[in-house]
């Protein structure tokens, strides 16, 4: 007798409780969930992303599937008229307790209107939203949703800001000790500076304070380009390269190249503008092979996420 299984989505809509909220420091919280279904929810990868679908006034969810462990939730999303649309953001998952079955989610609290950081700012034990997020089940990669790919690479920079904290703190987590690393992350202030459980690693905390967003990061990552010029020009393109000029208020700035050969990676993730600007200066400023370099605009200043 042959017995016939369901597939099983590799990302699917979780309804998750809100177990914990702990405030780390002035603008982030950490908001732990679980509920039915979680020992199912893995990561893939350490940065890995997830969404995170908000509850209306009255708490209430449309149906995404998040009964029915369904794979199309977004399809779903789509197909229901505006007003019932559940507004959605995207996040990262900072750790599993694959014990205890629950996932933690750093929210950063940043004081605009946007649904996510005010729901994250109010958040309460008993509180539920849904998380749309990977299914070891369904494959042990969480269906991709993860830019960490840094191949054979042992040299390795991470940049980024309050909203990559949550990443580059676990992929820091997950390195090997002999890794030689260097993170910076930008951060509203001194007093946001977290915990990161990786001592090998030189985490180098920006506070951003009364400056623009993302000065103090462009500043930092090019002081450490003049003290790193054998290490950039090992990594440098076999020919020149063009970089488009991507319009970060129209377009999104994102490009992780798969695991490859090389000594070098860097990963870059945060406010659009800053990005750019970062990739520039690795990719034509020091002519860093562009396949060495992952870069991700999380977030535009003065736009809400886009849903679609
Ligand atoms: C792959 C990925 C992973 C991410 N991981 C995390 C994470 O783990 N933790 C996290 O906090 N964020 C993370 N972000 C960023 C998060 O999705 C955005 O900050 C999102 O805009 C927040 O939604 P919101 O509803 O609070 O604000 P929105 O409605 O999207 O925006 C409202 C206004 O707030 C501004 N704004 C948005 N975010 C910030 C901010 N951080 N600081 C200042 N102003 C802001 C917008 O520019 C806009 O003007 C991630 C984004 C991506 C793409």
């Amino acid at each position: 007798m042959t017995t016939v299984r369901a597939a099983r989505p590799a990302y699917r809509p979780y309804l998750a409780r809100v177990e914990r909220v702990r405030r780390l420091s002035p603008h982030f919280v950490r908001i732990t969930f679980g509920g039915e279904g979680f020992e199912h929810f893995r990561v893939g990868g350490p940065d890995q992303r997830i969404k995170v679908v908000l509850p209306f006034a009255d708490g209430s969810f449309s149906d995404v599937g998040q009964h029915s462990e369904s794979s199309d939730w977004y399809d779903r999303w789509r197909a229901l008229p505006t007003a019932e649309r559940n507004p959605f953001r995207t996040y990262t998952v900072r750790g599993v307790d694959p014990l205890l079955n629950l996932v933690d989610v750093d929210f950063v609290v940043h004081g605009d209107e946007g649904p996510a950081g005010a729901w994250a700012a109010n958040a309460a034990a008993g509180q539920e939203l849904l998380l749309v997020g990977p299914d070891v089940r369904g494959g042990v990669d969480g269906g991709g949703g993860y830019d960490w790919h840094p191949g054979t690479a042992r040299r390795l920079l991470l940049a980024g800001d309050e909203t990559a904290a949550p990443a580059i703190g676990a992929i820091l987590e997950s390195l090997d000790p002999q890794t030689d690393v260097d993170a910076f992350i930008e951060v509203p202030s001194a007093a946001d500076a977290l915990a990161i459980g990786a001592p090998h690693a030189r985490v180098h905390w920006v506070a951003r304070e009364q400056r623009p967003c993302g000065e103090g990061l462009i500043a930092a990552v090019t002081a450490w380009t003049r003290s790193a010029g054998d290490v950039l020009s090992a990594a440098a393109a076999p020919r020149p390269q063009v970089l488009e000029d991507i319009d970060v208020d129209a377009e999104l700035l994102w490009d992780s190249p798969q695991d490859a050969e090389g000594e070098f990676y860097a990963w870059i993730a945060g406010e659009s503008g800053t990005v750019k600007t970062l990739r520039r200066l690795l990719v034509q400023g020091h002519g860093v092979d562009r396949k060495r370099v992952a870069f991700m605009g999380y977030w535009r200043a003065g736009q809400s996420e886009r849903m679609e």
